[in-house]
């Protein structure tokens, strides 16, 4: 059984910025009114036969969701942006351009990049290691979870974290 969660009905949004490091159209800074759909797929269990309670996934969502809203979107691992400051402010520089931003409008993440495709793994990977029961794997009843992040209305990248 799967449950499903439509983020612009839900409100699972969040705006920002980003740029795509050295592409031609994106490699500029620019925003995204972002909205996230989810599934859950798994086994129904429990007092009330739910695969897991919609409200507890909703709660996940929006922490994530909070976390990068009004934010510049900044990916630590990328290979074409060199880091020269995270103390105070975001300093850094990709090819011949040179950033400064205030620390407190920006969202550092541990990303290769802020594609959809990888905000979608990043979301999955946090969603499902929320829900996830740790020590007993019995009771882990969660098969997967599905992540589309949709940088607007009709285009969006959809990931699917499987159980361990
Ligand atoms: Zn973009």
């Amino acid at each position: 059984m799967k449950i499903i969660i439509n983020g612009i009905h839900a409100n699972l949004r969040f705006s920002s910025a980003h740029m795509i490091p050295c592409h031609q159209f994106c490699g500029g800074i620019h925003g995204h009114s972002y909205h996230i759909d989810v599934q859950v797929e798994g086994e129904r269990t429990g007092e009330f036969g739910f695969v897991v309670d919609f409200k507890k996934v909703k709660e996940i969502m929006r922490d994530i969701c909070k976390k990068l809203d009004h934010k510049v979107l900044i990916p630590l691992n990328s290979a074409e942006i060199e880091f020269k400051n995270l103390e105070n402010s975001v300093e850094f520089a990709i090819g011949n351009k040179e950033y400064k931003l205030p620390s407190e409008d920006c969202c550092l993440l541990p990303l290769k990049s802020t594609s959809a495709e990888d905000l979608a793994e990043y979301m999955a990977d946090k969603l499902y290691n929320s829900l996830k029961v740790d020590g007993d794997k019995s009771k882990n009843t969660i098969k997967s979870v599905q992540i589309c992040v949709n940088e607007g209305i009709g285009q969006g990248a959809y990931f699917e974290r499987k159980a361990d």
